[in-house]
């Protein structure tokens, strides 16, 4: 079993097809969509946590990238500078996931745990020194 938060771009031209009830269907894929932007006959994108057995996770990820959808893994696309980082806290209230957190009382020291981040990007508009950076928001 595996389970991933993917962020799914769509080309104006595929924003109609139904990829998600594919997933379903085709791939034997659950997903959770966790935020979604897609317009009629314009790009879109969604961010979903998709999960299945592994050899269909990887068949319905081909297929989605075949069919022109640009995929990316939110664990990949987000990162926590530590030399710029000075865990002045501002960053914690506004992520929604607890993805920011203090686990250590005694330093207080911000950490990112990347698996439960959705990419909204709330973290990079608040952090005054740009310690977090999501390539998506580049
Ligand atoms: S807002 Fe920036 S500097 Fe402050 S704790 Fe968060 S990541 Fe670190
Ligand atoms: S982008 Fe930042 S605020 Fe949003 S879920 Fe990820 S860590 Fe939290």
């Amino acid at each position: 079993m595996i389970s991933k938060k993917i962020m799914l771009r769509f080309p104006k031209e595929t924003s109609d097809k139904p990829f998600t009830s594919d997933l379903s269907r085709k791939y034997n894929l659950q997903f959770n969509i966790m935020s979604a932007e897609i317009f009629p006959r314009k790009e879109g994108h969604l961010i979903i946590e998709l999960s299945g057995n592994e050899k269909d996770f990887e068949n319905g990820i081909d297929y989605l990238k075949s069919n022109g959808v640009n995929i990316q893994f939110i664990e990949e696309s987000i990162t926590l500078d530590e030399n710029r980082c000075y865990h002045c806290g501002f960053c914690l209230p506004v992520c929604p996931t607890d993805a920011l957190i203090i686990k250590d009382k005694n330093t207080m020291k911000i950490e990112l745990n990347k698996e439960e981040c959705i990419a909204c990007g709330h973290c990079v508009k608040v952090c005054p020194v740009k310690a977090i950076e999501l390539s998506e928001f580049a």
